[in-house]
């Protein structure tokens, strides 16, 4: 049986499967291509990975530090333990609330 891991992100249900990497000697998330197909959260706010790359609207969190990614970016809201996090930059909000 597939082992894998559940998360509640903002309110969405996430389930991402899990690798054993014979490098790490442990089990390592796979996570879905979140560019290619968003999942969002009921408030309607994207699910992102801490290393994909900053987008247009992405803004420093530290004044001293480039904005690479959006593990950098102010917007992002970094869960504990993985790479999962959520973009709360209103500009990349979908419009389902409205
Ligand atoms: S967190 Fe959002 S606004 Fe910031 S770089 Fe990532 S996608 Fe762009």
């Amino acid at each position: 049986m597939e082992k894998t891991k559940n998360y509640n992100v903002e309110g969405a249900v996430l389930t991402i499967p899990l690798r054993y990497d014979e490098n790490a000697g442990r089990y390592m998330e796979v996570y879905p291509d979140f560019i290619k197909e968003p999942v969002y959260t009921p408030e309607g706010h994207p699910i992102m990975l801490t290393l994909e790359d900053a987008c247009v609207f992405g803004e420093k969190k530290n004044a001293n530090e480039p904005l690479v990614d959006c593990g950098s970016c102010r917007f992002y809201r970094q869960m504990q333990n993985t790479l999962i996090g959520v973009c709360g930059c209103e500009k990349k909000r979908t419009n389902i609330m409205e």
